[in-house]
């Protein structure tokens, strides 16, 4: 059964396309203006990348809340009607880390990257 997210789930008040900074950059979503909450259509679905460079180093993110010397790989949401396929790496991921990907599928990335 297809249903429409029209209301708030946390005041019940009226969702509005809002506009909003996010790490990808500005993204239209049904958001509450009364208490900020975001419907976020259910992207569920993650993707995970390895990225090798030519001297064999692996790209690597880093959380500083995470525990000393953990680390994991490039992964981040697809956006609902995106496939796997539609993006080499989901946008968040790389601007969220400062990496900037080149036409060729390599990455250009900063030392806190690495
Ligand atoms: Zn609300």
């Amino acid at each position: 059964m297809a249903y429409e997210t029209r209301y708030c789930s946390h005041c019940a008040n009226p969702l509005q396309w809002i506009t909003a900074a996010e790490d990808g950059g500005d993204v239209a979503r049904l958001r509450c203006s009364a208490c900020g909450w975001t419907h976020w259509g259910n992207p569920t679905p993650v993707l995970a990348a390895v990225v090798e460079g030519d001297d064999g180093r692996v790209l690597l993110a880093r959380n500083a809340q995470w525990q000393e010397g953990v680390f994991g790989l490039i992964t981040g949401f697809m956006e609902a009607g995106e496939s796997p396929g539609s993006r080499r790496l989901p946008r968040g991921a790389w601007n969220r880390r400062g990496c900037v990907p080149s036409p060729c599928g390599c990455s250009a990335a900063p030392n806190s990257c690495v």
